[in-house]
């Protein structure tokens, strides 16, 4: 299991906000007390940025003229930004390799889309990991599982396109009605799987068992995953109730499907994220 992760991630926050500096750093803490060990990402180009994104929304982002009070204009967001989007790159290209690879960084990325940003994310760092290997012709097809609590509104406006649909399958477990309130019914080559609060870990698993089949009917060369623990039952944010159990049990089905499998850190905002966090990469490591 190769791991990127770099402190320089937890350089921005603001009192009180929920993605916070302190999610990812006890989970690295956790992570390296588990004997697990870190590779320093690097930062993507503008070029790979722009495989999932206008100009118009990396202009905004680098010069910092935008105002969501969800995703502030922090300081120096943009260069934390392309070292996270650079992280999924590296995960993907591990991964390539036979290496499944986890990006234990922020911030998430899910839910910022071609032309916009939002919900603590401001560029899609798996979109821009998919597109790249796929624009490389590293590989075919990929399919895109993502388990955070809310549905990656961003992720299905960039892949919800002629030039994706043969390549691109994206799947969102979600909770909902919720935040962003997209995700209601499957479009195309996005297959969405609502649920409503309160759902525990065996429902969950039973729609889980339906998106891999959706998986394996497919067939992709590669499995990107939108890891989001907000789904957790003691999660502030949110109404799902996933026991950590289940997340092992989520990272054992994508290593059944015997794929090269990279993972990017989403949301979750519990205390208990770093065992979530584990919990799925000693499930999801039975793949290599
Ligand atoms: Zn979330």
């Amino acid at each position: 299991m190769k791991i990127f992760y770099s402190p320089k991630c937890l350089e921005y926050g603001a009192i009180g906000h929920p993605e916070n500096c302190f999610r990812v750093e006890n989970t690295a803490k956790f992570l390296q007390e588990k004997g697990f060990s870190f590779t320093e990402p690097n930062p993507c180009a503008v070029d790979d940025l722009l495989l999932a994104h206008s100009e118009e929304l990396v202009a905004k982002v680098k010069s910092g003229q935008f105002f969501d009070s969800d995703t502030p204009n922090y300081t120096g967001i943009y260069n934390t930004a392309i070292l996270a989007a650079g992280s999924a790159i590296n995960a993907m290209n591990s991964a390539l390799h036979n290496k499944v690879a986890f990006s234990l960084m922020r911030p998430p990325g899910h839910h910022a889309g071609r032309n916009f940003l939002g919900g603590f994310c401001y560029f899609n760092n798996i979109a821009i990991a998919v597109a790249k290997a796929l624009e490389n012709k590293e590989m075919n097809k990929a399919a895109i599982i993502d388990f955070d609590n809310h549905h990656g509104n961003g992720t299905q406006d960039i892949f919800l396109n002629d030039k994706w649909h043969d390549k691109v399958l994206y799947i969102s477990l979600h909770q909902s009605p919720c935040y962003p309130g997209t995700g209601l019914k499957n479009e195309k080559n996005c297959i969405n799987f609502p649920m409503t609060s309160g759902t525990g870990g065996a429902e969950y698993l039973k729609d889980f068992h339906k998106a891999i089949e959706h998986v394996k009917r497919f067939n992709p060369d590669m499995i990107a995953v939108s890891a989001g623990f907000d789904s957790y039952k003691n999660d502030p944010l949110t109404a799902l109730e996933l026991d950590i159990n289940t997340f092992k049990e989520i990272g054992k089905r994508i290593a059944d499907l015997k794929k090269h499998v990279f993972a990017i850190l989403e949301g979750g905002y519990s205390q208990e994220l770093p065992e979530c966090v584990w919990k799925f990469l000693d499930g999801v490591e039975t793949s290599v």
